[in-house]
């Protein structure tokens, strides 16, 4: 839900119209009222849809509306689609296009949404698994904590890592980038060594893709740890890139029947060969998550946090007067700007359109 009903007070106090979509927050368990007593107005979507600035979470109306539009707008993976909501005529923004600053943290959904998906993908990981995850020591015997592999260590892992930690798994995991090493440790996880790793300061915080060359030496110095594990959550990714293929066929099957693999990549292809985007399948005894909207499952808290993204950038696109008014020479307005004047701006996006 693109905004909760406390966001919605203090928008109201600081003297903005709120228009909520009719019982659109039900689903992250806010009912009409708690929005009505914020101040807000409840209406239809074709009254939410003519505001000045839509705050929505994906699949933008493709209809004209709004004057300025944001929310998750996969403007890299549907390059067409920002082609679509330019001839709208809207100004559209997209967290996808945040910059990887401090000051941009605030308006980070993609950070929070992925705090939000490495930990249900922990939980779903216990919940499938035919084990325990904590050392347990009972009458009827002594019961060894869970092996968790956490494959890719940034927001999702560290998260996924830290859950299952705090339910009692051992957890070793992998990154390319150097500096998870110590990340990892300090949650209490082994950092496995593939010999691959990346200097990030070098790669403007982001993974690069790897080297087929290297891909294969890190798919060999993880396969025993993947035979090994009872669960292994793979959240492994490069921005705009298919997700690295961390898993081999093989290694699922060689894996003990009865182990989970939560391939929090699938959107982006899945680290593992076997994920099918959307679905569970099991392959020899293994099951094999591949959800992809696993934030949703944890949906108020994944709402408040969005909906904390999306009011600090209103903040940022207002005047004193309450006026829409986006500041361009804002590093963070200009850099998350998709579409404006009726064409497509962004140069990430642009490049993906070619001659189209
Ligand atoms: P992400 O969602 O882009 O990718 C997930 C992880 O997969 C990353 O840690 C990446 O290094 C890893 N990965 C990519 N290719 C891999 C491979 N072949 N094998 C193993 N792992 C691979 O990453 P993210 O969650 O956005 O975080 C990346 C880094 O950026 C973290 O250090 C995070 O703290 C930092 N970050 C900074 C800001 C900011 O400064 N505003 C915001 C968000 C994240």
């Amino acid at each position: 839900m693109g905004i909760t009903p406390d966001l919605a007070a203090r928008l109201a106090r600081e003297g903005h119209e709120v228009v909520v979509e009719r019982e659109a927050g039900l689903a992250a368990g806010f009912d009409d009222r708690s929005y009505q007593e914020a101040g807000a107005r409840t209406g239809t979507a074709k009254e939410a849809w003519s505001v000045d600035l839509a705050l929505i979470v994906e699949d933008p109306d493709p209809s004209p509306g709004p004057a300025a539009l944001l929310g998750l707008l996969h403007p890299f993976d549907r390059p067409e689609a920002m082609v679509r909501l330019a001839r709208t005529g809207v100004t559209a923004f997209a967290f996808e296009a945040v910059p990887r600053t401090t000051r941009a943290q605030t308006v980070d959904a993609l950070s929070s949404q992925a705090t939000v998906s490495g930990y249900r993908a922990t939980l779903e990981a216990a919940a499938a698994l035919d084990r325990f995850f904590p050392m347990l020591t009972t009458a009827a015997g002594t019961i060894r904590p869970a092996k968790v592999l956490v494959l890719g260590a940034g927001v999702a892992g560290l998260q996924a890592i830290a859950t299952a930690r705090r339910l009692g798994a051992v957890v070793s995991a992998f990154d390319v980038r150097a500096a998870a090493a110590e990340q990892v440790q300090s949650l209490g996880a082994t950092f496995i060594e593939t010999g691959i790793s990346q200097d990030e300061a070098q790669t403007g915080g982001y993974a690069q893709e790897v080297s087929a060359d290297e891909e294969l030496k890190i798919v060999e110095v993880l396969a025993p740890h993947i035979e090994a594990a009872d669960a292994v959550i793979a959240t492994a990714s490069v921005p705009g890139r298919p997700a690295p293929r961390l898993v081999s066929a093989e290694s699922v099957e060689r894996m003990r029947r009865g182990a989970v693999i939560v391939d929090l990549a699938a959107s982006s292809g899945g680290n593992c060969e076997l994920t099918r985007p959307g679905s569970t399948i099991e392959h020899g005894g293994v099951r094999i998550i591949g959800d992809t909207d696993l934030a949703s499952r944890v949906a108020g808290h994944a709402s408040s946090m969005y909906a904390r993204n999306a009011a600090a950038f209103v903040e940022l696109v207002v005047d004193e007067d309450g006026k829409l008014a986006p500041d361009w020479e804002d590093d963070i307005v200009a850099a998350m700007c998709v579409t404006r004047d009726g064409k497509v701006v962004h140069p990430g996006v642009r490049e993906r359109l070619g001659d189209r």
